[in-house]
């Protein structure tokens, strides 16, 4: 392969990987846990069976993992936020919150269950070791890709899959450091930082003073790419968007 040729196709499977990834994870987001976007039968179908293997992540086990995160926003309880684990300990108690979450569903625990009334059962592969099936297949397609055609292919094909850094920036950063534009009672802030890499979704304080809505920005200056995401998936008809904008009466 000449190196216009790797360039050219690191480009395509790392965008293509990309935009499944965010597309599943916005919906993850915006249209299931919060209800910003309207998903039909069929695309919920698919987003519970393919969205465990896109996001390495069951739609269940995440979805009441974040609803508990607003519920707990930066007190004790909540699965993820640096006032209660320390900036650093963010990914690896999202790992284990993760875990506790599925199990404590399977249990039936009452403070889990009563987050998860409007959701399926936990994908049936999301236990035990199983639950690591998608980042065993990730990593194995990038090996082939490796061995036979080209290890920087390898890499753009698994990039997008990785998500600590992402759970780190969005709930770690975005949790800890930038701007405050609407008085909430946790400790959520507006990263660019973390917006500009991950979809928008940095724009923590915008999200937690009005979380159901498609589009995190606000002011000038802020982009969300993962409103432009929903903007095309309701334009092709696979969802409809229910409420676009942040109520701003109130900002600073
Ligand atoms: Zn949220």
């Amino acid at each position: 392969m000449t190196p216009l040729t790797t360039a050219l196709l690191c480009l395509l499977v790392f965008g293509a990987n990309h935009f499944v990834w965010t597309a599943s994870a916005i919906l993850y987001h915006r249209g299931i846990t919060h209800g910003a976007l309207r998903l039909g039968p069929r695309m919920r179908w698919w987003l519970r069976q393919v969205g465990f293997w896109t996001t390495a992540t069951d739609l269940t086990g995440w979805v009441v993992m974040h609803r508990r995160h607003h519920h707990y926003a930066d007190v004790e309880g909540d699965p993820h936020s640096p006032h209660v684990h320390g900036v650093f300990g963010i990914t690896w108690h999202t790992i284990l919150s993760f875990r506790r979450t599925v199990i404590a569903l399977r249990r039936g625990e009452a403070d889990y269950v009563r987050f998860a009334r409007d959701l399926p059962p936990p994908h049936a592969l999301s236990r035990d070791v199983l639950f690591l099936a998608p980042f065993a297949l990730h990593a194995g397609i990038a090996l082939c890709i490796g061995v036979f055609a080209s290890w920087w292919v390898a890499l753009a094909w698994f990039l997008p899959y990785e998500p600590l850094v992402r759970a780190w920036l969005v709930n770690g950063l975005g949790h800890y450091a930038g701007g405050v534009r609407f008085e909430t009672t946790d400790g959520s802030r507006n990263s660019h930082l973390a917006a500009w890499l991950v979809h928008g979704e940095g724009y923590q304080n915008n999200h937690h003073h009005d979380p159901a809505t498609a589009s995190y920005a606000v002011g000038p200056g802020e982009v969300d790419p993962g409103y432009w995401v929903c903007l095309l998936l309701d334009k092709i008809g696979l969802i409809e968007i229910k409420r676009h904008f942040i109520e701003t009466r109130g900002a600073a």
